[in-house]
């Protein structure tokens, strides 16, 4: 989830809008409207929508703040925190690696609905001391705007500890498996496996309400079920993969077989001779014996084809002080981070200025299926 608006950093964190958020938005601030309109018909229709839109504005701001729970929680436990981003399902905090033991994962998961819970029964006192009572319909614009505040941050406490991982909830969970079994990746595959669970009973509930109660709320269910579902089996699939490669280096995995050209060849000989004749995307470039860069299709398609043959290969190649690179003792994981940090599909891997091998998702995939087919039960 990348944020295509940005709105600034709060305590080194950047934070953003994914535009998905704005059709939640709309639909809070729709509903809102309906509500405070059929319960206080004596109101403008001013008074009403300015209302909706100042409830719809804090909901954001209590959305904001459970997520900084998370991420200052998480910076206080010496983790790194890019970003916090916003979308129509609620808030993401974007934690660079996972948490070092049990108890930091508990706390950084309990935190955020902690937070929802603090903010809601503040919300509902304080509309108490504006003259609403428990159970009643407020009657000022201003205790309207705290109730409907209290109860749906309530609301978002309780739904986000529901135990289906990866909502607060399932990380809860799974830090209490951690906990008792010592073990990471039992206890993800286990919260994993609950979450998918719970992402088809909201998906059950959520069309049966749609289709027998006639109820678009329900649809919603449906909705983050599917999307929960999905998470939950990326979870999955991910915990197969660092089980895998714990404890590997990056010179159990890399690709030892790759290519190499010289720089002063022509982009016209690279493409005929080299890249369409092997089929490979990626070729090393060397300069006296030395590694120099790396040319894939992607720098030859930026030149245009009539220029190619006076175009060297040297000249649009990614020079070597310009690359991410590793090394063979690097442990595995930490290299798949990099790359899904700085996205990007392969590391060279380099020692001592000499390279010696690729480290990309293709070599960890390649890895896993051999060692599976190997060493199956
Ligand atoms: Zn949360």
């Amino acid at each position: 989830m990348h944020a295509q608006i940005r709105l600034g950093r709060i305590a080194g964190i950047s934070i953003g809008l994914h535009y998905s958020w704005f059709i939640i938005a709309f639909l809070i601030t729709l509903s809102l409207i309906g509500r405070f309109s059929a319960v206080t018909p004596k109101w403008s229709s001013a008074t009403v929508w300015s209302a909706a839109i100042v409830t719809g504005l804090l909901f954001f701001v209590a959305l904001l703040l459970h997520e900084l729970a998370h991420s200052l929680l998480a910076k206080s436990r010496g983790l790194r925190v890019r970003a916090i981003t916003l979308f129509a399902l609620g808030g993401v905090s974007q934690i660079e690696s996972e948490a070092p033991d049990a108890k930091s994962e508990f706390w950084i998961a309990i935190v955020g609905p902690l937070a929802s819970l603090v903010i809601g029964i503040v919300c509902l006192l304080l509309a108490r001391s504006t003259g609403w009572i428990l159970n009643s319909e407020p009657r000022t614009p201003i205790s309207a705007v705290l109730v409907w505040l209290g109860y749906i941050n309530l609301m978002l406490a309780a739904f986000n500890l529901v135990p289906g991982y990866p909502l607060d909830g399932g990380r809860v969970l799974r830090a209490l498996i951690w906990w008792n079994t010592h073990s990471i990746d039992r206890s993800t595959r286990i919260a994993a496996r609950v979450g998918q669970v719970v992402a088809f009973l909201f998906i059950f509930l959520g069309l049966y309400q749609f289709f027998l109660g006639k109820n678009f709320g329900g649809l919603w269910l449906a909705f983050i079920g599917w999307f929960l579902l999905d998470a939950s089996r990326s979870s999955y699939a991910q915990v197969e993969i660092t089980e895998g490669i714990r404890d590997r280096r990056v010179s159990d995995i890399m690709d030892r077989d790759f290519s190499a050209v010289e720089a002063h060849l022509s982009l016209q000989d690279f493409v005929h001779r080299y890249l369409l004749a092997s089929g490979r995307r990626c070729f090393v470039v060397v300069q006296n014996n030395n590694l120099a860069g790396l040319i894939t299709t992607k720098e030859v398609t930026g030149v245009e084809r009539d220029r190619w043959p006076q175009t060297s290969v040297q000249s649009v190649m990614r020079p070597l002080s310009q690359l991410r690179t590793v090394m063979p003792d690097t442990p595995a994981i930490r290299a798949l981070e990099i790359m899904s940090r700085e996205d990007i599909n392969q590391l060279p891997v380099v020692s001592d200025g000499q390279l010696v091998g690729f480290f990309s998702r293709s070599s960890v995939m390649g890895f896993l299926r051999n060692r599976a087919e190997l060493f199956k039960q």
